[in-house]
């Protein structure tokens, strides 16, 4: 189905809003609109959402948090959603805290790639950021390495005064282990404290940054999985680095694909924009898909051309009940 011509193929779906970390950016300590709703929906709601959606054209879906991993029996929910028809590609983001148990059944029940969140690899600077060690998450990278995801790749946030010096060390350790690099913009979610002038470090400050040590070769036809992120090679040390500039790349939303199924049951267009539908009176009409399916297509249908970002946003769900 298309949103402005835009084919919508891709479901990210919030599997639960519990974590085992407290990102400063995503659900920092003080946060008082945490409700703890814990995992909203059933393995069978979960099935059923993403077959109703593949039969509507959905082809690709990443199950996503809170902390998926968190999740009593994702394994088996990835199993199943694996197999139903036409579901192409399914992945998962994860802060890879509990890789090291899960990477391989999670891999042998058809999961096909893994997004690692990696902010920092300095022990101080990774615990002021999320509130845990780094290490356990070395540990699910490497786990995932071994499970031979077809695609694991790494996520950093910037953040100025925080995560800048550590940008160089993850851009060496990216390319040790053959592993792409995104670096993405901080976003305002979760709460406006969130992103300031003062911490707020862009994409566009980085390429100028990288490139007085190195040059940096476009890779235009570069697509590693269906996000918005633009590919570079770093000539020398041979590292792939995506930016994902939601902030300041004015084109950032034309080939958007995605819809987002919050860890509650609602279906979010955007990410940026509250408009969401509920799907659980859908999901309470057991006999029929017909009142899911309508809600997706006027999802679909309601879908905004752009984030807004831009215009004093204010967000008012933790992200991890949208889902990352
Ligand atoms: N717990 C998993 C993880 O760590 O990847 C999945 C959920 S997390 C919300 C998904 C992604 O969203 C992470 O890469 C995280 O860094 C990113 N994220 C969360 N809040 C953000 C923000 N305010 N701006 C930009 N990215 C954010």
């Amino acid at each position: 189905m298309n949103s402005f011509g835009r084919p919508i193929d891709y479901l990210r779906i919030s599997v639960t809003d519990r974590c085992n970390e407290r990102c400063l950016y995503c659900r920092p300590h003080q946060y008082a609109g945490w409700q703890g709703t814990a995992d909203g929906l059933t393995d069978t709601d979960l099935l059923r959402i993403a077959r109703v959606a593949a039969e509507l054209g959905f082809r690709k879906f990443r199950l996503t948090g809170g902390e998926p991993l968190l999740r009593p029996n994702l394994t088996g929910v990835v199993r199943e959603m694996t197999r139903l028809a036409g579901v192409q590609c399914l992945g998962i983001s994860t802060n890879g805290l509990k890789l090291p148990g899960l990477a391989a059944p999670l891999r042998a029940a058809g999961a096909r790639t893994v997004n690692i969140s990696l902010d920092a690899l300095t022990p101080s600077v990774y615990r002021r950021i999320t509130g845990g060690p780094v290490e356990p998450v070395l540990e699910g990278i490497r786990a995932a390495l071994d499970a031979r995801f077809e695609f694991v790749k790494l996520n950093t946030v910037l953040m100025r005064g925080v995560n800048e010096e550590e940008l160089w060390p993850l851009i060496r350790f990216s390319s040790e282990h053959g592993i792409p690099l995104r670096l993405i913009e901080l976003m305002p979610l979760t709460s406006r404290d969130v992103l300031t002038p003062a911490n707020f470090l862009s994409v566009g400050e980085v390429i100028r940054w990288l490139r007085q040590r190195e040059e940096l070769v476009p890779q235009p036809d570069l697509r590693l999985g269906h996000g918005p992120a633009k590919y570079y090679r770093l000539a020398k040390s041979g590292a792939v680095v995506g930016f994902i500039g939601a902030m300041t790349n004015l084109h950032f939303c034309d080939t958007c694909n995605k819809m987002r199924l919050t860890a509650d049951g609602r279906l979010r267009p955007c990410l940026g924009h509250h408009d969401e539908l509920d799907l659980r009176d859908a999901l309470a009409e057991t006999e029929s898909d017909e009142p899911l399916r309508r809600l997706f297509e006027l999802a679909i249908t309601n879908k905004p051309w752009e984030h807004a970002f831009r215009e004093g946003f204010n967000p008012c769900r933790p992200m991890t009940a949208i889902g990352g």
